[in-house]
C-alpha cells in the first residue's frame, strides 16, 4: 500500500503556458470564425484536445492549409514555442492576422540570436532535438550563423557533438540554449564548449527558464524521500521529459503518465512513498485526478506538498493585422 504522496510545488503550468492558452481561449471567444494555432499551443495532448473539442480551435503544422480550413478562419496564433521569421512572413503573404503567444523567455533567446548574428558571432545553440519547435524557431532567426549542438549525450538528427563541433572563428563564438533543457546537462555541455573555445561568450542571463529550473530543483528535493516518482507529462514536452529523466536519475524509479487512466498500467509494487510532479504544460486537474485515484486505492494515503508557487505573469499578446498593425 502507498502511505504517502509528496506533491511537487511548483509543478504544472508556467506563466508562458498560462499566457498562451489564455490567448487562444480569448481569441476563440471573440472571433466569429474558427481560430487556428500554428503547432500545438503547448506540448500537452489534453490541452490541445480540450481546445479542439470545447472551443473549435484548429491546429496546423503548415500555414498554407489555413485558408482551406472549415469556416475559413483568418487568424493564426503562434504557439508558446515561437516561430521563425519565415513563418511570420508566410502568414503576412497569406493575409492572416496573427496573435503571437510565444513565451517572452523564448523571444529573449530569439533577440539574442539576432544580435549576435549581426555582430558576426557563430551561435552554438544547445538543444535536445533539431525537430523541436523552439529550436527550429530560434535557429530560423539566424540560420547561417547557427550550429545546433546536442545537450550532453544527445547527438545525431542534425545536432553536433559538443566535443567535435567546429566553428569558423573560435574567437567569435557564443552559446545560447533551448529554454527547457536539463539544468545539469546544459551546464556540463557549456563547460565542454568553454574548454574547447576559451573565448566562448556566455550571455549575461541564462536562457534556461525559471519554470524549468524550479521544477527540476523540486524533483531533486523530493526524490531522496520517495520510492518512486510519477511524472504527468506528454512525451513531446521537453521540460516534462527532462523531469522524468531527472526523477529516474535521482530516485531510481520514475514512471510517466499522460493522465490518471495510465495508473492502471504502472507497476507500483513495493512503493510506500511516491513523489508526483508534472510538466509546465500539464493541467493540474490531471495531477489531482492521479491523486484521487491513488487515494481510492490506498484509503490511508497522506498527501502533502511543501515548496512555493511561482508568482509570475506574462502580458497577453495583441492581435495584429496582416500589415503588422494592432487590431
Ligand atoms: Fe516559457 Fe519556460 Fe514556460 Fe517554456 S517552460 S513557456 S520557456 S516559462
Amino acid at each position: 500500500m502507498i502511505e504517502r504522496a509528496l506533491l511537487a510545488k511548483p509543478r504544472g503550468f508556467c506563466a508562458g503556458v498560462v499566457m498562451a492558452i489564455g490567448a487562444v481561449e480569448k481569441a476563440a471567444r471573440q472571433e466569429d470564425r474558427p481560430v487556428t494555432v500554428y503547432h500545438s499551443i503547448v506540448h500537452n495532448h489534453t490541452v490541445v484536445a480540450r481546445l479542439e473539442r470545447e472551443r473549435g480551435v484548429h491546429f496546423v503544422e503548415d500555414l498554407d492549409s489555413v485558408p482551406a480550413l472549415p469556416g475559413g478562419g483568418d487568424t493564426i496564433v503562434f504557439s508558446a514555442h515561437g516561430v521563425s521569421p519565415l513563418v511570420r512572413a508566410r502568414a503576412r503573404e497569406l493575409g492572416l492576422s496573427t496573435i503571437d503567444a510565444t513565451c517572452p523567455l523564448v523571444t529573449k533567446v530569439h533577440t539574442e540570436a539576432k544580435k549576435y548574428a549581426r555582430e558576426g558571432y557563430t551561435i552554438l545553440l544547445i538543444g535536445d532535438s533539431a525537430r523541436h519547435q523552439e529550436v527550429i524557431g530560434t535557429q530560423g532567426e539566424a540560420p547561417e550563423a547557427t550550429l545546433l549542438v546536442g545537450v550532453l549525450g544527445k547527438t545525431g538528427e542534425g545536432l553536433h557533438d559538443p566535443y567535435t563541433v567546429r566553428v569558423p572563428d573560435p574567437e567569435r563564438v557564443v552559446v545560447l540554449t533551448q529554454t527547457t533543457l536539463s539544468v545539469d546537462d546544459t551546464r556540463r555541455t557549456v563547460d565542454i564548449l568553454k574548454a574547447r573555445f576559451p573565448a566562448l561568450l556566455i550571455p549575461p542571463s541564462e536562457d534556461l527558464c525559471y519554470a524549468t529550473k524550479n521544477r527540476q530543483d523540486e524533483v531533486k528535493r523530493i526524490a531522496k524521500q520517495v520510492d518512486a516518482f510519477l511524472v504527468v507529462t506528454s512525451t513531446h514536452s521537453s521540460n516534462g521529459m527532462r523531469l522524468l529523466e531527472l526523477a529516474e536519475a535521482e530516485c531510481g524509479r520514475a514512471l510517466r503518465l499522460e493522465s490518471a487512466a495510465d495508473l492502471d498500467g504502472l507497476n507500483l509494487e513495493g512503493v510506500r512513498t511516491v513523489g508526483i510532479t508534472s510538466a509546465a504544460s500539464t493541467p493540474d486537474d490531471l495531477v489531482q485526478a492521479v491523486v484521487e485515484r491513488l487515494r481510492a486505492a490506498n484509503p490511508a494515503l497522506v498527501v502533502s506538498e511543501e515548496g512555493e508557487w511561482e508568482h509570475i505573469e506574462f502580458r497577453e499578446p495583441k492581435k495584429l493585422g496582416p500589415n503588422g498593425m494592432a487590431l
